[in-house]
């Protein structure tokens, strides 16, 4: 369970409190792990995998407002302080959690101040990202915000390949799937990414970044605190 960075940087007292109520579950890709305005019941501690925070529009669309890896958890806003999900939670990759019940999860945070404090901690990181994404999808070019989001995912996927579709990303991003694949071709040009049918890779990571917004490098800043193992580069 360790393999969660959240769980693993508890005190043993407060791993103590959670550990005895987890469960494994696997996360298929594009599983919806709730969505927004349904009960959640359940806390998600990615072990392995990332998972997409959507913020849907009342046209039916739905944007990627924050990613979340094994540096965190899933489904936060539950338990004792809102028993309903602002957001939809999709796993973008096959991967792996480990699930808490809520109820256990908020029993726990009831008696703990150091494990409120810890959650609390994350959440103002999270909301760190949300902010920054929705700043990003307002005000910067789609290069750019592909380039952020495809560095946000291969951070947390620890594997220079993934497995995406023009589809996905233009889920991702709420844009056309027409414009995704003419902004890919851009960034394949220039050498940063290569791609097939169904998957992606990060060739040039370094040029990635530089292809980037600043926004990227806001929001590790913000990730680094929250212990996520990648990137190595300073
Ligand atoms: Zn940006």
């Amino acid at each position: 369970m360790r393999n969660n960075l959240w769980i693993a940087d508890l005190d043993v007292e407060d791993r103590a409190r959670i550990e005895p109520h987890l469960h494994l579950r696997d996360m298929a890709r594009g599983q919806v792990l709730f969505d927004a305005g349904a009960p959640v019941d359940q806390v998600w501690f990615p072990l392995k995998g990332v998972v997409s925070l959507m913020t849907l529009l009342p046209d039916d669309k739905a944007v990627e407002t924050a990613a979340i890896g094994r540096e965190g958890l899933v489904g936060v806003t539950c338990g004792p302080m809102n028993a309903r999900a602002v957001s939809r939670a999709v796993s973008q990759r096959e991967g792996l959690a480990a699930c808490c019940d809520a109820e256990a999860f908020g029993a726990a945070l009831e008696v703990s101040d150091s494990l409120r404090l810890a959650l609390s901690r994350y959440t103002e990181g999270l909301m760190a990202q949300v902010q920054q994404t929705a700043a990003c999808n307002a005000q910067h070019t789609l290069d750019e915000r592909l380039a952020r989001w495809l560095l946000t995912l291969h951070d947390r996927a620890e594997d220079d390949r993934l497995d995406l579709t023009q589809a996905d990303i233009a889920g991702m991003l709420g844009v056309r799937r027409a414009t995704v694949s003419e902004v890919g071709a851009v960034l394949e040009k220039r050498g940063l990414i290569e791609r097939g049918r169904g998957w992606l890779r990060v060739a040039d990571r370094e040029g990635l970044e530089a292809a980037s917004c600043g926004c990227y490098g806001l929001m590790r800043e913000v990730a680094r605190e929250l212990h996520l193992p990648r990137p190595q580069a300073a």
